[in-house]
């Protein structure tokens, strides 16, 4: 039975990925400090054999005292509430939470996930983005902290595999949504299905005329794993290159919902990408992946886990 260690465990997808790996007969050990993730993410995993939590902050040096064959590093804040509330926590988890965790996967020869980000690719000046664009970033401005740590990440990734001889691959990931993202972490979905099953107006930022593509977490799922069972080293994008205006998903989610709710327009935040939409070509011919979930599906599982967690219309 291979061993995956999964940092970040008892986030959103951290959570997913626990799931998925024992579905297919993994021993997980989960590493987190529950600074965005929860227990209750993995409460249902928790009297498995097939589980280990460890309370542990990844930005100092930890030991793990079991054989280890995979590590996937997903620890990071990842919604933009988190990681300008915790700007510093984040560069630090991009820089000594990725090096000790790279460290560990180099004493265990145990293969190495980062979980990368689109956001690498800042407000992109090349549409849809392939895995060689360099990318936009502003590295002082208020998304820097999360961009410039996880292109760090990057950074000290490829340093690892070339100097240490670390089994090392980058996913970079693009909007993934699904069940268990927490209502109020300032993501678009989220925010707009708390709104819209609250008969809140759905508050759209600037003309809602820019874009972005969402994946649905059990195909970023599929991603991950076919990615880190691979032999391939280089970046591979993941995500759906299906792409909307968030106007238009505003409407789908109210249609969806069946909710009374208007749209309401903001101003749009200091340097939010107008465009962002995967090019996949890698993904489907080194791994043979391509998302599977059409957004209207995953939305309706989305909204069936909301409606739960947010209690039934007449109780709201
Ligand atoms: P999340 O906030 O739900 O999960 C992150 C997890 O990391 C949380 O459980 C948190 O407690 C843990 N963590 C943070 N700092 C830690 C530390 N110092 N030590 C140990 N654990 C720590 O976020 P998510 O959406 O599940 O994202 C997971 C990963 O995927 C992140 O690295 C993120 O950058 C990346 N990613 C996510 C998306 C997306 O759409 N969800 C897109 C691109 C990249």
């Amino acid at each position: 039975m291979p061993t995956s260690l999964v940092t970040g465990g008892a986030g959103f997808l951290g959570s997913h990925l626990c799931d998925y790996l024992i579905a297919r007969g993994h021993r997980v050990i989960c590493v987190d400090n529950l600074e965005t993730g929860s227990l209750e993410n993995i409460r249902h995993l928790r009297d498995g054999d097939n589980f280990r939590f460890l309370m542990v902050d990844i930005t100092s040096h930890y030991e793990v005292d079991e054989p280890i064959d995979f590590v996937y590093h997903m620890a990071s804040p990842a919604s933009p509430i988190d990681y300008q509330r915790l700007p510093l926590h984040t560069l630090k988890v991009g820089a000594y939470g990725t090096h000790n965790t790279l460290g560990l996967a180099k004493k265990h020869r145990a293969r190495f996930l980062l979980a990368s980000t689109s956001e690498v690719y800042g407000d992109p000046l090349v549409h849809p983005q392939p895995e060689s664009y360099w990318g936009n970033v502003n590295p002082i401005g208020p998304r820097g902290v999360y961009d410039e740590a996880k292109r760090y990440a990057e950074a000290l990734t490829m340093a690892y595999r070339r100097q240490q001889g670390v089994d090392t691959c980058i996913a970079r990931i693009f909007n993934t949504y699904g069940p268990r993202m927490r209502p109020n972490d300032g993501r678009a979905i989220p925010t707009f299905l708390r709104q819209a099953l609250t008969d809140k107006p759905l508050t759209v930022f600037g003309d809602g005329s820019q874009t972005r593509s969402f994946c649905y977490v059990d195909d970023m799922m599929r991603g991950l794993v076919a990615l880190a069972e691979s032999d391939v080293h280089e970046p591979v994008n993941l995500g759906n290159p299906d792409e909307m205006s968030l106007l238009d998903l505003a409407r789908t989610i109210i249609e969806l919902t069946g909710s009374r709710s208007e749209i309401v327009f903001e101003a749009l935040p200091e340097d939010d990408p107008q465009v962002r939409q995967p090019d996949i070509t890698r993904a489907r011919q080194l791994l043979g992946w391509e998302p599977e979930i059409e957004l209207r599906e995953g939305l309706q599982r989305t909204i069936d886990h909301y409606t739960r967690i947010l209690g039934e219309p007449a109780a709201r």
